[in-house]
């Protein structure tokens, strides 16, 4: 029997077909009390995790719920609309479903809420399919390698922390470091990374929790602006929404995202954060009144984010070929990555952008710490050409920024030292960028061939930036089959001469 359940419990979850009717058993029960969007009802019994329960209120409206907590006598239902409108005695009943969004390509350039209803004022959108926001991650057996690289135009992530399609980097940091900033260049970069190759997108799903509607409103305007909104989704469960909308906003998201992942397409998720969203989860845990652990977390709260983020894959070509790439945000107090949620989201994702309070002040934007910062597959998922140029750049950068620090208090150094420091500095004003400055891999790989092989050496600091546009300028304009050569080749070890050459003739030129 217990088999038979199973079974059908994941004809469900991968179907989203109802229960096998001889075993369904629609049962009735009462609301025992309603705070914050947290309906505990009476009956129930036979109500499985995760299924849909209806509430019909006294104006015999219905609403819907999700049920989060199975008790032995009642059961704690999420509320997904007006909660308000709930009342004590009013009648609930199973519905045999698991909760579905709306799924496809007619979702890309819109704004929807956690339950996929548009918010952009854009009309409604006519799903063709629906997928069950809460579904098992892809096994073993359907994944591969992650090799191929994301593109992300940021100088600092594609030379150091590279990342490959279907991997899940964090963006961790404290308040104002940039960590959202980050996420949309990288989103404004796919649509560019488009037209630069002729290659199909990365779809990008930007999932906003617990934010001002008004950041959000700009983030879209952003987008807009920059032309990547036509290839993105934003799921928005804004700060003024119920926290039972900012707990199931990233499962949404994600459901969303899986649509390209399993039809061969590839995309990319971002989660804006996910410390608002544990914030909601555990709001919602101290009202069902389940234990609190460390931090006042709920025990399974490890399992909240992993089952999240196991849903990021690449997929083989049987199963679909496509791949999730994941890119969770997480809010830091002070610098501190020891706390449980960021320990939780460090282990649980392949490696993290570490955005440094200080280093953004300092004027060094993105603040990545680069020393904290480590992308664990992304080695293997780095472009060729970068990796030819940039393969040392991390550990020149440890060694510099040692140096640096160490020589402060010395007065007189010696030549070598003094090199080093010197290119250093160089390597550092390079690896500055400005906000929506996207990058291609060309352009990239040819700063850092002149930055690590000592052309800038002999210019000033204030004028790196102003010596990057010009030589690409000048490369683009003298040499354009070059850099479509890197481009496409992606290998520049039978390049050098000719990169060296045109450094050559530019800085005659430039004097
Ligand atoms: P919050 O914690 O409020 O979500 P955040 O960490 O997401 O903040 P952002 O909102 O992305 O930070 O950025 C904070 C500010 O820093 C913004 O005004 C943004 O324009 C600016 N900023 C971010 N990156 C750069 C950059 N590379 N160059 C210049 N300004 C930047
Ligand atoms: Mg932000």
């Amino acid at each position: 029997m217990i088999d038979k359940i199973l079974e059908n419990i994941d004809k469900r979850i991968h179907n989203n077909t109802s229960v096998d009717s001889s075993l369904q058993t629609y049962s009735h029960g009462k609301v025992l009390s309603v705070y914050d969007g947290v309906v505990i009802s009476s009956g129930l019994s036979g109500c499985m995790y995760g299924e849909v329960v209806e509430i019909k209120n006294e104006e015999q409206e219905t609403l819907t719920g999700i049920a989060i907590n199975l008790e032995e006598d009642t059961v704690g239902i999420i509320c997904l609309g007006d909660y308000k409108k709930v009342k004590i005695g009013n009648s609930t009943n199973t519905t045999g479903k698991i909760f579905s969004v709306g799924i496809g390509k007619q979702v890309l350039g819109r704004v929807v809420d956690a339950i996929g209803n548009p918010i952009d004022g854009k009309g409604s959108i006519e799903y063709s399919d629906y997928a069950p926001i809460e579904k098992i991650a892809p096994g073993v057996i359907t994944r591969k390698a992650v090799t191929v690289p994301l593109q992300t135009g940021i100088k600092a992530i594609d030379s150091m922390i590279a990342i490959g399609r279907g991997q899940r980097e964090l963006i961790i940091g404290d308040r104002s470091t940039g960590k959202t900033q980050i996420a949309l260049d990288i989103i404004a970069n796919q649509k560019k990374e488009a037209e630069r190759t002729g290659n199909p997108p990365v779809y990008c799903i930007y999932c906003a929790i617990g934010q001002k509607q008004s950041k959000v409103a700009q983030i879209v305007d952003k987008l807009d602006k920059m032309g990547a909104l036509e290839f993105t989704v934003i799921v928005n469960a804004s700060a003024s929404d119920p926290i039972t909308m900012q707990y199931i906003a990233p499962y949404s998201a994600c459901s969303i995202g899986e649509y390209f992942r399993d039809n061969n397409m590839d995309a990319l998720i971002i989660y804006d954060d996910l410390t608002k969203h544990a914030w909601s989860y555990r709001q919602i845990s101290l009202i069902l009144k389940r234990p609190s652990g460390r931090e006042a977390y709920p025990g399974d709260i490890f399992y909240l984010h992993s089952r999240l983020l196991e849903r990021s894959a690449r997929l083989n070509e049987n199963y679909g070929g496509g791949s999730l790439t994941a890119l969770p945000i997480i809010e830091t107090q002070a610098g501190d990555i020891s706390a449980y949620i960021p320990t939780n989201l460090i282990s649980i994702t392949d490696g993290q952008i570490f955005l440094d309070k200080d280093l953004f002040s300092l004027g060094l934007r993105p603040a990545i710490n680069t020393g904290s910062s480590v992308s664990r597959v992304g080695g293997d998922a780095q472009a060729k050409a970068m990796k030819q140029v940039a393969g040392k750049l991390k550990l020149d950068m440890a060694q510099y920024r040692d140096l640096a620090a160490f020589s402060q208090f010395a007065s007189d150094l010696d030549k070598t030292t003094k090199d080093k420091l010197n290119r250093g500095a160089r390597l550092t004003e390079i690896l500055k960028q400005d906000i929506f400055a996207c990058k291609s891999l060309a352009h990239e790989v040819l700063i850092f061939y002149a930055g690590i092989n000592g052309w800038l050496d002999n210019i000033d600091l204030n004028k790196i930036a102003e010596f990057e546009e010009k030589f690409i300028d000048f490369a683009e304009t003298t040499n354009s089959d070059l850099v479509k050569e890197i481009t496409t080749l992606k290998d520049i070890s039978t390049l050098k001469v000719k990169i060296d050459d045109i450094l050559k003739k530019f800085m005659e030129s430039y004097g």
